[in-house]
């Protein structure tokens, strides 16, 4: 018999109130060598969500008390590195992009194979494991000084806060400096995924549009083809 690891099992928090898929998921889950907890309503998976204890967050979008939009924003807000994938209903594109918006970092669509739905549950948390992207190396973005380690851009007394994700689009840009990177290969490189569909290239825009409120100039766009780091 193999030996037991000691490493402890990751606890994934499962927020869905129908419970045929909630305790599917959460059988699923143990198979793969996770600690699952399942809850059925919004507020309730709040309030477990904001314990700190899970590896990651899997939320429904529609849920009795608070929906998952809401309990996305919230928790986002008190832990800004929390990894969250929510289920959208299907070819929901309004539902996916605002996902996006208030922060999720992964979707998958309803009616979903529980085996998407693992690939991209281990894609994010190994992001989450990496992150930051080529740690200890800093760069700069236009004015800014970017510190990957310490998960911002400072610039003299300034300093604004970046997520791991912006870190991993910045990055990417900083080693390809004074030359354009595709939305295609940001798709690939910094969110995993290798089908590009339209709503996908969405969400490398927000991505960008976000840094730029938060950076300033800096980014440059490459009309129809991507974005570039000026040299
Ligand atoms: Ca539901």
């Amino acid at each position: 018999m193999a030996a037991m690891s000691d490493a402890p099992k990751p606890e994934i928090l499962v927020v869905e109130d129908e419970a045929p898929i909630r305790e599917g998921l959460c059988d699923v889950l143990v198979y793969h060598g996770y600690r699952p907890t399942g809850v059925a309503t919004g507020d309730g998976g709040l309030a477990e969500a904001l314990t700190g204890r899970y590896a990651l967050v899997v939320l429904d979008v529609m849920l009795p008390g608070l929906d998952g939009f809401e309990i996305c924003r919230r928790l986002r807000a008190a832990r800004p590195f929390q990894p969250i994938v929510m289920l959208t209903a299907k070819g929901a594109e309004d539902d996916i992009v605002r996902g996006f918006r208030e922060g999720a970092d992964d979707y998958v669509p309803k009616p979903f194979s529980i085996r998407e739905l693992m690939v991209r549950i281990e894609a994010v948390l190994r992001r989450a494991g990496r992150a930051p992207l080529d740690a200890q190396q800093g760069f700069a973005v236009g004015r800014w000084r970017v510190e990957p380690g310490e998960r911002r851009a400072v610039d003299g007394g300034e300093a604004v806060e970046l997520t791991p994700r912006e870190l991993e689009v910045l990055a990417l840009l900083a080693r390809e400096r004074g030359r354009t990177v595709s939305r295609d290969r940001l798709l690939q490189e910094v969110w995993g995924f290798g089908n590009v569909e339209h709503i996908h290239t969405r969400t490398v825009d927000m991505h960008i549009a976000k840094l730029r409120k938060k950076l300033g100039d800096g980014i440059s766009t490459v009309r129809g083809e991507g974005y570039r780091l000026d040299a």
